[in-house]
């Protein structure tokens, strides 16, 4: 008999998210190629970097992210419009 409940699966994603990776969904979509992502876990947020690597969301890669996010939906909509 398997008795799981809510509290005891929570407690169980910490130690997945440790042992498994993450399982993140996209929180902001920057660019074509650049997201932001949230741990559905445990919370920790994360974003595409220009090399194509995962980095950490900090607050200084969320400003550059916002300034690009301005410059490539600008660049869209000239495209868009023309
Ligand atoms: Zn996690």
């Amino acid at each position: 008999m398997k008795n799981f409940t809510p509290t005891h699966s929570l407690l169980i994603s910490g130690i997945l998210c440790s042992t498994f990776g993450h399982n993140f969904t996209v929180t902001s979509k920057i660019t074509n190629h650049i997201n932001e992502y949230k741990c559905k876990k445990c919370g920790k947020e994360v974003t595409d970097g220009f090399s194509g690597n995962i980095e950490l969301l900090t607050f200084k890669t969320k400003k550059v992210n916002a300034c690009l996010a301005s410059f490539f939906q600008k660049k869209m909509h000239r495209v868009s419009t023309h």
